[in-house]
């Protein structure tokens, strides 16, 4: 940050998070927020994004990643079938960063904040050697509405909102060299491909609609279907089988994948940073969640599966079945 004061900075930052927010009793600048916390269940969670882990500084604008880094955070609160409120922004920078970088950065966070009814009421800035950007949002959710990831039962029904593989496939043509996916980014499901990578969409009425259709399990899809299907199935002590067949693959997907000679269903099942909600449902609840969820939302349920005793996870395809192997984004394994 050349020539900028850390409260020079803070002071521009509070001017962009500033306004009126329902039950904020007071915002940034004190020691700490105070806000009504309410009669219901508090949710809380973090996500971290780090330079050249998370995101490269070359390829992302700064107002993307802020508004991707509370996005990200929402679609958390949304898979407990919760509603966002609050939220805290902890963000580490390299001295040489322009502080330009930083007001662009808050302008996401702000209307990444706005878009999902929520406040930002405070946080912290230090220097580091690579941009991290740390995002805490508390939601809140009715007793007894909230849904985890271990209420799986032998017998529901895997469903799944929206499509499959739009992040990957958008983050693919994002990151290749321009002359060679012209054709390809300038097609309006490219485009589409490409926010769905730079602006995901947290399904926070959806949560909530498949809370109350009777859900009994659900965790968003942030690491690829498989991955994060295994781990719904591992909390609660099922097994599954998966129909290849029916997974809502994303339009352009298969296009993008052929042009990179990728398997199209490797990136359904595997991209990750879909943000879609992944459910377990009763068999007799999944026909009006899906009409509830088009009416209201306008956004596509699909039955993909269903739960078994276990514990194998089973991926049926044309050729045969075969273990669902948990391909995905794994943060550690790079
Ligand atoms: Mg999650």
């Amino acid at each position: 940050m050349s020539g900028h004061s850390e409260d020079d900075l803070v002071s521009v930052l509070r001017r962009i998070l500033s306004g009126d927010a329902p039950g904020v009793f007071l915002g940034p600048g004190d020691d700490a927020a105070l806000v009504e916390m309410g009669p219901h269940l508090g949710i809380l969670t973090v996500d971290m994004m780090v330079e050249d882990v998370h995101f490269d500084r070359r390829l992302v604008s700064p107002h993307d990643l802020g508004y991707k880094a509370v996005a990200v955070n929402v679609s958390d609160v949304a898979a407990m079938g919760g509603s966002p409120r609050y939220g805290l922004v902890a963000l580490a920078i390299p001295a040489d960063l322009p502080a330009s970088w930083v007001v662009e950065l808050y302008g996401g966070i702000r209307e990444g904040a706005d878009a999902y009814a929520m406040a930002v009421v405070g946080g912290d800035t230090s220097r580091a050697e690579r941009i991290v950007v740390s995002v805490t949002v508390t939601g809140e959710v009715s007793r007894g509405a909230a849904v985890t990831r271990s209420g799986a039962s032998p017998g529901d029904r895997i469903v799944v909102t929206g499509a499959l593989g739009a992040s990957a496939a958008g983050l693919r043509l994002a990151t290749a060299p321009p002359a060679e996916v012209a054709a390809l980014v300038s097609t309006d499901w490219g485009r589409d491909l490409v926010a769905s990578h730079t602006r995901p969409v947290a399904r926070v009425g959806e949560g909530q609609a498949l809370a109350s259709a009777g859900a009994t399990a659900m965790i968003d899809v942030s690491d690829g279907l498989a991955m994060d299907l295994g781990r719904l199935c591992r909390e609660s002590g099922v097994g599954v089988r998966l129909s290849l067949a029916s997974l809502p693959v994303a339009p352009g997907v298969r296009e993008v994948a052929d042009a990179f000679r990728l398997d199209a269903l490797a990136i359904a099942l595997g991209g990750g940073e879909d943000y879609e909600l992944l459910a377990t449902l009763p068999e007799d609840a999944v026909e009006p969640a899906a009409e509830r969820l088009e009416d209201r939302f306008a956004t596509a349920l699909t039955q993909i599966g269903v739960i078994t005793e276990g514990p194998d996870l089973v991926a049926v395809g044309a050729d045969g079945e075969r273990q669902l192997e948990p391909l995905g984004w794994d943060h550690f394994a790079g």
